[in-house]
C-alpha cells in the first residue's frame, strides 16, 4: 500500500487532467489515520495560492462547523474531487473530475475511513448520480462501491453555497451536528 505522500508525488507528476498544465495541485491534508474524509469540489483562489484545501472563507465556515462538534483539522482529512482550480472558479468539467478519480480514490482507500463526508452536489454525485442535494443532505447513505474501502457516506450542503443562505446555512449546521452520532451508530454496528 503506497503511503499518502507517494500517492501525492505520483499524481502530481502523472495526473492526465488538463488543469495541471496551467495550475499547481493542492493536495488533500491532514490526519492520516483520520475516522471522517471530507471532499469538496476542487480549490478556489485562496487554495490554489495556498495549495492547502478549505483555506478560505467556506474553509473558514467549516472550521467553525467542526468546533461546534468538538473537532479540528487535525482529526480529519479533507481533500477535493479536483485537484486544480477551475479558471474563474466555474464548475468542474466531467473530464476533470474523471481525470483526479483515481487519485481520489488511491488517497481514501489509503486512509480507509469509516465515513466520508460530501461537501456538496459535486462530491455527493461523483460517487451516487442519482441522489439530489436537496433530498439527500443529512441523510447517512451505506453502500458498496467498487474500489472504496468505506460504506458509510454523508452527503452536506457545500459551506461556500450555505455561506450566504440564511435557510441553507442554518440546515447545514444542523446537519454538520449529526456527523457524530452516525459515527457512533457506525461503529456500534460494525462491532
Ligand atoms: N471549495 C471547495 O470545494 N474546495 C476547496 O478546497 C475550497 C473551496
Amino acid at each position: 500500500m503506497k503511503t499518502l505522500a507517494e500517492i501525492h508525488t505520483h499524481w502530481e507528476q502523472y495526473c492526465p487532467c488538463e488543469l495541471r498544465k496551467t495550475t499547481r495541485a493542492v493536495f488533500g491534508v491532514g490526519n492520516e489515520k483520520a475516522t471522517i474524509v471530507f471532499i469538496g469540489e476542487a480549490p478556489g483562489k485562496k487554495e490554489e495560492e495556498t495549495g492547502i484545501p478549505f483555506v478560505g472563507a467556506a474553509g473558514r465556515f467549516l472550521d467553525e462547523m467542526l468546533q461546534s462538534i468538538t473537532m479540528k483539522r487535525d482529526d480529519i482529512y479533507i481533500t477535493n474531487i479536483v485537484k486544480y482550480r477551475p479558471p474563474n472558479n466555474r464548475d468542474p468539467l466531467p473530464e476533470e473530475k474523471d481525470a483526479c478519480k483515481e487519485w481520489l480514490h488511491e488517497e481514501l482507500n489509503a486512509i480507509a475511513p469509516t465515513l466520508i463526508v460530501f461537501l456538496g452536489r459535486h462530491s455527493m454525485n461523483h460517487f451516487f448520480p442519482e441522489l439530489k442535494i436537496s433530498d439527500a443532505h443529512g441523510k447517512l447513505v451505506i453502500k458498496n462501491i467498487p474500489g472504496i474501502t468505506t460504506r458509510y457516506f454523508l452527503p452536506l450542503y457545500h459551506p461556500a453555497a450555505a455561506l450566504y443562505n440564511g435557510g441553507m446555512r442554518d440546515e447545514l449546521m444542523r446537519d454538520f451536528k449529526k456527523i457524530p452520532k452516525a459515527l457512533e451508530k457506525i461503529t456500534s454496528t460494525a462491532s
